[in-house]
């Protein structure tokens, strides 16, 4: 099956083409669609068929749930066992947008879609034409990323296309995302509020608005024996098909090392790639110099990441080198990206 691919604007809304993507929905069908964050494959929540297919289709491994897209604040209630006054507090000020929330889930949702878990994550994201499809679906959308599981996140229509143009039924293409990664994860089903996955929304602003906000311990130690809490965390992700290094240290010392690095592989035939950053991009004598944006305007950053990522992939590269992107508000969220993407493989320079 290929796709059928419908283009449109938040500020000009195919209406009809979206009410067709309901009905997809509806019947059991896949529709991927533009998020504020990355493209997400959508099926019904509530439909353990759809999540089954779901899976299939990005090659996921079971375990791994899925988060369950809202369009309305009275969608909530249903389907959760119970809401933290906590968990309130975020909703209205982060909703709609970026925060996706883990609450005790109620017998409406399928296990299927929630892994076997007895929790289920919810979002309600601020792009226009999710939140059209979403209530056009009947309210609830389970939508992963829309990439086969391992590569890195979607951010055009054109990537949803390579990766499950043959194996899903539309998909919506309304341009290039704006934010780039993944929504903040943030887990209510412990005694404090736990960030299981780092987003736009960063701790600081969470823990401004909350008081006590943790970090899973799983994240923030990559070699011991603590796992995530978020089955996902725990998978390979976002890999370039290129052997992908970061490099960090002093600006300076990082620009040598990786210069010399791609020196040395193109001796030996190779080709290597860079990512190099507005600021650094001319200061590389070899090497195929990608910019993945500014340090002066973080959210480009992380807005260019995956798109990176995957023109390396196009330009077949066999090394990857890369500049540690350690910056204030989203640093956290594109290190944790980045440092799976190549397997936490990380070269210091001092
Ligand atoms: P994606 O759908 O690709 O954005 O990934 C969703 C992430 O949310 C994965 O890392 C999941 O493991 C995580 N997740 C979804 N539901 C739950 C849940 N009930 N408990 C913990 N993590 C969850
Ligand atoms: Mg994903």
């Amino acid at each position: 099956m290929k796709a059928e691919v419908v283009s449109m604007t938040e500020e000009n809304l195919d209406m009809e083409a979206i009410r067709r993507g309901g009905e997809i929905l509806k019947k059991g069908g896949l529709v991927a669609f533009p998020t504020e964050t990355v493209y997400g494959l959508g099926g019904d929540a509530l439909n353990p068929q759809a999540s089954r297919k779901i899976y299939a289709a990005k090659g996921r491994p079971s375990d791994n749930p899925l988060i369950v897209h809202i369009a309305r604040m009275d969608d909530l209630a249903p389907i959760v066992s119970g809401i933290t006054h906590e968990a309130m507090i975020l909703a209205e000020k982060y909703w709609p947008g970026p925060l996706t929330m883990i609450l005790p889930k109620s017998d409406l949702v399928p296990l299927e879609t929630t892994g076997g878990l007895d929790s289920v994550a919810v979002r309600f994201p601020s792009d226009r034409i999710a939140q059209e499809l979403i209530k056009a679906a009947g309210g609830y959308v389970a939508a992963p990323s829309a990439n086969t599981s391992g590569r890195p996140s979607p951010t055009t229509a054109q990537h949803v296309e390579e990766d499950l143009g043959e194996n899903i039924d539309m998909i919506i293409d309304g341009g290039q995302v704006g934010i780039g990664l993944e929504s903040t994860i943030v887990d209510f089903t412990e005694d404090v509020p736990v960030v299981l996955r780092p987003g736009y929304i960063s701790l600081e602003m969470l823990q401004d608005t909350l008081g006590d906000v943790r970090m899973d311990k799983g994240l923030i130690a990559s070699d011991s024996k603590v796992h995530p809490k978020a089955p996902g965390m725990k998978y390979r992700h976002y890999a370039p098909r290129a052997d992908l290094s970061i490099v960090e240290g002093p600006e300076e010392k990082v620009v040598e090392t990786i210069s010399r690095l791609a020196l040395q592989a193109e001796a030996q035939g190779k080709k290597a790639g860079i990512i190099a950053t507005d600021e650094t991009r001319d200061r590389y004598p070899s090497g195929l110099v990608m910019s993945i944006g500014s340090r002066k305007e973080e959210e480009t950053i992380a807005h260019h990441l995956y798109e990176v990522l995957r023109d390396f992939d196009q330009s077949e590269v066999d090394f990857i080198y890369s500049e540690a992107f350690y910056t204030p508000r989203m640093g956290q969220a594109i290190m944790n990206r980045l440092l799976k993407a190549a397997g936490h493989k990380v070269i210091h320079v001092e």
